[in-house]
């Protein structure tokens, strides 16, 4: 078998590694594999994203929605988010996927779909030998001489090399597509609370008129199967308590992603990692497009300069700008994790009622796993402000009484 020949062998084709495929030199010659038939399908991902981000990646408007009103619920509580200015966004990730994936065709970049990348090999010139199955079970041969690990939480290419483990705790998300009904257009919501443990649940409007609703759970911390939740959920009388329609038949999204703690590593040679294959969704909500678009952009970069001269300090400063971007707000966004998969009802009871007086830019900050010291400080002030107010609200009741 007569390798394919190519200097850049892309593994997966998300967000992460389309947008590294879109900012690499167009001469340079790139082979994009991918295991799905066809970009941005099947759906394994909700979308949720903010304006400003979105309109600082120059993602054209007809990929995405503008919601206006976010409400929380849990056990018989019911809030609206105070979000101030931050405005949640719902992408279309079908059609934003392809958007991403046509920024390269005019690219000497070959797209090869349904085909997925098994295993490498480093050859003696320091070249990678990589092994592709096409759905039809045939097997074809990549020679390159760098590889992005772009495969999302499988990190395919750095565990057929042994230089990463599967990541042990993930996050498991399922979601059922309905007609948008009489559901607002503009109006999403979670819920969090013993009926869906260590993890939360959604319901959102999405731009093409339909509505979603969907739970994510954190596996090994829960053993519950996240379908029967949703199920179990739509048992009771959520239509009612969270104001929804849910008519009509749906149909089933699943996915997956990491929920372990980021580590800043990127480089591994001439393999590097983007995405969810180094764990870029946020730690607090699981929030990865943007994340893995700006970085995947910013690796293409790099690497474009890295293969034209030999040398690596483009791909360092890759990597240093994501630790610098990512470390410290993650791993203080992966303590949030960890005590929200711990949560009680009361807890999530009493958490609840507080979001809806929270100042607006402490709740983006921790949806967005944002933590900056003066935000920090401005949080821990709104929370001892809130709390002080509580408890004379509880005293003056008592009094009354
Ligand atoms: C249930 C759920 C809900 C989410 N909700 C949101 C949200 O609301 N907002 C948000 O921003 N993020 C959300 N995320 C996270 C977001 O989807 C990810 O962070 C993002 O998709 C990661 O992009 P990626 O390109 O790194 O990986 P992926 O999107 O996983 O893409 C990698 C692709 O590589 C392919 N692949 C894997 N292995 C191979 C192989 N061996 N050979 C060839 N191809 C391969 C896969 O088929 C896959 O399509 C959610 C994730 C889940 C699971």
């Amino acid at each position: 078998m007569k390798p394919e020949e190519c200097e850049i062998l892309i593994v997966g084709g998300g967000p992460a590694g389309l947008s590294v495929a879109s900012t690499l030199p167009d001469d340079l010659p790139v082979i994009l594999v991918h295991q799905d038939r066809e970009i941005g399908l099947p759906v394994r991902t909700s979308g949720g994203s903010w304006l400003d981000e979105v309109q600082r990646l120059g993602i054209p408007e007809e990929f995405y929605l503008p919601i206006r009103q976010s409400d929380a619920y849990t056990g018989g509580i019911g809030v609206t988010i105070n979000l101030g200015p931050h405005v949640p966004v719902i992408l279309h990730t079908e059609r934003l996927y392809k958007w991403l994936a046509s920024l390269s065709d005019h690219k000497a970049r070959a797209l090869w779909l349904g085909c997925k990348f098994t295993a490498t090999r480093k050859e003696s010139d320091g070249r990678f030998l990589s092994t592709i199955r096409t759905r039809d079970g045939s097997l074809r041969q990549v020679r390159s001489r760098y590889i992005v690990d772009a495969s999302g939480w499988h990190a395919a290419v750095l565990a057929s090399l042994g230089l990463a483990e599967k990541p042990g705790r993930l996050g498991v998300g399922i979601e059922y597509e309905y007609p948008l009904g009489r559901n607002r257009p503009d109006r999403a919501l979670i819920f969090v609370g013993d009926e869906v443990p260590s993890g939360y649940g959604w319901g959102f409007p999405t731009a093409d008129g339909k509505f979603r609703l969907g739970v994510g759970l954190i596996t090994p911390d829960t053993r519950a199967s996240p379908r029967k939740v949703l199920e179990a959920l739509l048992e009771t009388d959520i239509e009612r308590r969270f104001g929804l329609d849910l008519s009509g038949e749906p149909t089933t999204h699943g996915g997956i992603l990491p929920s372990v703690p980021f580590e800043g590593r990127m480089l591994f040679g001439n393999v590097i990692r983007v995405g969810d294959s180094a764990n870029f969704a946020t730690p607090t909500v699981g929030e990865g497009i943007r994340v893995c678009i700006e970085f995947g952009r910013l690796l293409g970069e790099a690497l474009g300069r890295t293969a034209r001269t030999g040398r690596r300090w483009p791909l360092r400063r890759y990597e240093w700008r994501v630790r610098r971007a990512l470390q410290i707000d993650y791993a203080l966004g992966f303590v949030v994790n960890r005590r929200g998969a711990t949560f009680t009802q009361a807890h999530w009871d009493r958490m609840v009622e507080r979001l809806g007086r929270i100042d607006p830019d402490a709740v983006a900050a921790i949806l967005k796993s944002e933590f900056p010291p003066g935000k920090i400080l401005r949080m821990g002030w709104h929370t001892l402000v809130a709390h002080g107010r509580a408890r004379l609200r509880r005293l003056r009741g008592r009094l009354a009484r």
